[in-house]
């Protein structure tokens, strides 16, 4: 297998000069850190008075942990390390509170990202004379922008279109011969199961790849897509308090994600004692920023569930590999006091050939008691078929998803197309019981 390498130099560096190079970063990162208010008070408070107080790497640990409470606590400019006139873009959220958490970067900041970028598309085996459909959503969300430049520095040919308008998604990825996509997986489904209604069927297209990410998303979806579409999908992990994409991403060998190490320091840690986990044990991603000066953020707590692969890839990069997403710290769902994950949920169900491409996981009361609900769509010709059919798949569903979290669901069937679609993240899980 030929494996494509954008800087091989650092992508293969030795461990020990890997560790070596993060080290010296994680200092400077230090040093700009202490420019910002936020910093400036909370290093000393836990004796940590200058960079020269990190002499090796696990006195990283003697930093506190950053929470998305802490930024958005600093908004607008408690975590500004440079002169506001430095700043060259703004990216922000408003997260489901409202209110807003900022990330400023300065020229070379987006540099350094778009670099990043370019080597994840690099990675897939994309390149240069590739087609590069930019479905993700632009403007403040950093998915659209993030790859958009990383794609015109690998040479792309890129397509802006942002998320949404589905028959104008297809109709262009036919009239460019569009070859890659970047697009979350929810909305790729969607719009493939919206091919042929307006005459663009699968063999008019050339697509050979997609970039999948921003939201969670089974093994089993993976493959859904890849089958479905006849592409190969990858994994794109990142967050914007962290730049955004480009954070980890998957390469030709699709097994897992390489998160950049001279980039960023990943930790795995126990979500409730904040220890370090075993190696290639699960827990909470935290992530430290190298190489960003004009929002430096160090020891960030993602709140995403993951762990490392011990053992190198087989492509020779020596960064290490993160799991895919597995869940949240906060999405945990407690149905009658037993604990579900959504992911366990979509890793059944996607794996139903009956099953088509969407699904929503609805909880509600009924008297004392919780309910949870589990919508499909199924494919049309499956939905005017026998009632009888219909009543045993139905069993099937419930009958998978109670070998894996315990409880038995109620299972809906649905018509292709009736549950509600994001162009976007998609929202699954609706939690309808009031809030005491
Ligand atoms: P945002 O800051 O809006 O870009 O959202 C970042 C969050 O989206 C992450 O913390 C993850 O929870 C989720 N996310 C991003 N990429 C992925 C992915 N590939 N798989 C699962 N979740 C993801
Ligand atoms: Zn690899």
């Amino acid at each position: 297998m030929e494996v494509p390498f954008w800087n091989k130099e650092i992508e293969t560096l030795d461990r020990p000069m890997l560790e070596k190079l993060q080290l010296q970063r994680l200092r400077e990162a230090i040093s700009w850190a202490f420019r910002t208010p936020f910093y400036q008070k909370r290093l000393p408070q836990a004796g940590i008075t200058g960079p020269d107080d990190i002499k090796s790497l696990p006195d990283l640990q003697r930093i506190p942990f950053t929470e998305k409470d802490d930024l958005r606590r600093s908004f607008p400019k408690g975590l500004l390390a440079v002169e506001m006139k430095e700043v060259i873009r703004i990216h922000s959220s408003s997260g489901t509170t409202g209110i807003p958490t900022v990330i400023y970067f300065a020229r070379d900041d987006l540099d350094r990202w778009t670099d990043l970028l370019a080597r994840c598309i690099v990675a897939t085996g994309a390149s240069a004379g590739d087609v590069f459909q930019n479905m993700m959503t632009y403007g403040m969300f950093t998915g659209g922008l993030g790859l958009h430049y990383g794609a015109e520095r690998v040479g792309m040919t890129v397509i802006p279109i942002s998320g949404g308008k589905t028959k104008r998604q297809i109709q262009t990825m036919k009239d460019f011969q569009t070859t890659v996509l970047h697009v979350t997986p929810s909305y790729l489904l969607h719009i493939q199961s919206k091919l042929g209604e307006d005459g663009v069927n699968l063999a008019d297209l050339s697509l050979r790849r997609a970039f999948i990410g921003a939201e969670p998303h089974s093994e089993n979806t993976r493959r859904k897509i890849e089958e479905l579409l006849g592409i190969d999908a990858f994994n794109s992990y990142g967050l914007s308090e962290l730049n955004g994409p480009g954070v980890a991403f998957e390469c030709v060998c699709k097994k897992d994600m390489h998160l950049w190490e001279d980039a960023y320091i990943v930790e795995i840690i126990d979500p409730i004692s904040g220890q370090a986990v075993e190696n290639g044990q699960e827990g909470e991603v935290v992530l430290t920023n190298l190489v960003r000066r004009a929002t430096p953020i160090l020891r960030y707590r993602t709140r995403d569930l993951a762990f490392l692969h011990p053992e190198p890839c087989e492509c020779g990069r020596t960064h290490r590999r993160l799991s895919r997403i597995l869940g949240r710290t906060d999405d945990m769902l407690i149905i009658n006091g037993v604990n579900v994950f959504p992911s366990q949920i979509e890793e059944k169900i996607m794996k139903i050939p009956e099953v088509a491409t969407n699904y929503q996981i609805y909880v509600d009361k009924k008297g004392a008691l919780d309910r949870l609900t589990v919508k499909v769509e199924i494919y049309p010709k499956l939905f005017l078929g026998e009632v009888s059919k219909l009543e045993a798949l139905r069993g099937r569903i419930r009958e998978e998803l109670r070998s894996s979290i315990v409880i038995t669901p109620n299972v809906e069937l649905h018509e292709p197309g009736s549950l509600p679609i994001s162009e976007g993240k998609a929202k699954r899980v609706v939690d309808e019981r009031p809030k005491d």
